[in-house]
């Protein structure tokens, strides 16, 4: 079986998701998972910020905007009476839900309720459509199958178990349509796999059912060799190893989730990266091969945090970077990079919520610099240590950005450099030019 996801843009309008219709409508059994329309996460977001200040006159003002939108679309999605009222039914009855946390007191768990609204609009709309054209279609609740534990990882024997046992219990239908991004936490409440996180949905099904492949559509032809909002004429890269995919995602290429490629990784299925606007398109495929010798790709990674250590006591020492670990896991903070010298050592971090307890507990063992702003910036492919001229070119493309960190033979498929975010599209440029032109 295969496993189809639909991003945002995909679905954003009722011709759209005509058009997913005739691509999901080849015959074959298969699940498909879908996001929220485009905008829609965004004003839910939106809303439950008013809601925490307490400004229901403004959140009052988004819902009815975005309420005017879905009304829009169940009359242009429907062709008949009896959908159109179907359509208006479900619509109404999913903003009389998020009008109703206008006048309460609003907490994050309201707020996961709000921002689940989106996925099971669009997911709703498409299963009435695909009624309406008389296809056997099956609406799978995702908040009863998919769910994460107490350390907000998904709990895949769960899924596994509640899934197959939802599917056996509706078999025989042409094509089950499911909520990408939603999910129940280990308290049963309302939870997502965070932004972006349809990804993920559409991966941890494909290794719960043992997938043929995992499809994600979405608006470009793959995953290009450079970030296409920054730089001009990338191209997209028809082949990834699962190791290549897993880095440029986990290090901002936003066409796939982070933490989408390991389920498939693990599980060996291929994932490919495909054009809903271009659906011939070759797209990318990521896999277990790993093209020899070449740059596959670069991203950029923004917000990120550096903090350099520097500790005479470090010289000649062991038991030193156990410590500075520790501190680093007591705050739940992973770290992306790491170099060293015989003085001290620099990491980067991209989440600094508990950064200045992480500081405090630092300067027991050194002085600590801290550099905000800054961007990691990875260019993977394969650079086996016997593969000669890589770091030369990087270096050239990057002679005119000063660089703070390069890390580099930590897998071989990665080199990472740190350089200020002011220095992001001057760097990506540089090395597009130098490596691919
Ligand atoms: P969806 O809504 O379908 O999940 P996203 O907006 O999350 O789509 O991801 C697709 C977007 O990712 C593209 O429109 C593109 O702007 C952006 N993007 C960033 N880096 C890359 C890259 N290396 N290759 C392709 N797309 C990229
Ligand atoms: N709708 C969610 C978001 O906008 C999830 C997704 O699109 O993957 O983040
Ligand atoms: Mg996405």
């Amino acid at each position: 079986m295969k496993i189809q996801k639909f991003g945002g843009t995909s679905v954003g309008s009722a011709a759209r998701m005509k058009d997913v219709a005739k691509l999901v409508l080849d015959g074959e059994v298969k699940i498909v998972v879908l996001s929220a329309m485009s905008g829609t996460t965004n004003s839910l977001v939106e809303i439950s910020n008013y809601l925490y200040k307490k400004n229901a006159d403004g959140a009052n003002e988004v819902i009815s905007k975005l309420e005017a939108k879905y009304t829009q679309h169940i009359d242009e999605l429907y062709s008949t009476q009896e959908y159109k009222d179907r359509g208006m039914e479900l619509i109404r009855e999913r903003f009389n839900y998020i009008k109703s946390f206008t006048n309460n007191v609003f907490t994050v768990f309201h707020e996961k309720e709000i921002l689940s609204q989106g996925e099971l609009i669009s997911t709703g709309m498409f299963n009435l459509y695909l009624l309406e054209c008389g296809v056997k279609s099956c609406l799978l609740p995702a908040l009863d199958y998919m769910r994460i534990d107490k350390n907000n990882e998904p709990d895949t024997a769960y899924i596994r178990e509640n899934l197959r046992a939802l599917l056996e219990k509706n078999s025989g239908y042409e094509i089950y349509i499911t909520q990408g991004y939603i999910c129940r936490n280990s308290f049963g409440e309302v939870d997502n796999l965070q932004r972006g996180g349809s990804d993920y949905t559409a991966s941890l099904i494909g290794a719960a059912l043992l997938a043929d492949e995992i499809q994600i559509w979405t608006d470009i032809d793959g995953m290009h060799n450079n970030d296409p909002r920054f730089v001009e004429g990338t191209k997209p890269v028809s082949e990834l190893s699962f190791d290549e995919a897993a880095e440029l995602a986990y290090f901002g290429a936003k066409i796939l989730h982070p933490t989408c490629v390991l389920p498939a990784k693990v599980n060996n299925i291929p994932v490919r990266l495909l054009n809903t606007m271009d659906p011939k398109a070759p797209g990318t495929l990521i896999s277990g091969h790993q093209c020899t010798n070449r740059v596959a790709a670069i991203a950029a990674k923004d917000n990120i945090t550096a903090l350099r250590i520097k500790s005479s006591r470090m010289l000649l020492a062991y038991g030193f970077m156990r410590k500075v670990f520790e501190i680093f896991e007591s705050y739940k903070t992973p770290i992306d990079m790491i170099t060293t010298s015989e003085v001290g050592v620099s990491v980067t971090i991209d989440n600094d919520r508990h950064l200045y307890d992480i500081i405090d507990d630092l300067k027991k063992y050194g002085t600590v610099e801290v550099d905000k702003d800054q961007c990691i910036i990875c260019i993977a492919g394969d650079f086996a240590a016997d593969k000669k001229g890589y770091a030369g070119k990087i270096f050239d493309a990057l002679a005119d950005v000063p660089v703070r960190m390069i890390s580099y033979g930590g897998s071989s498929h990665n080199v990472s450099v740190l350089i200020n975010a002011s220095d992001k599209v001057t760097a990506l440029r540089g090395l597009s030019a130098h490596l691919f032109n």
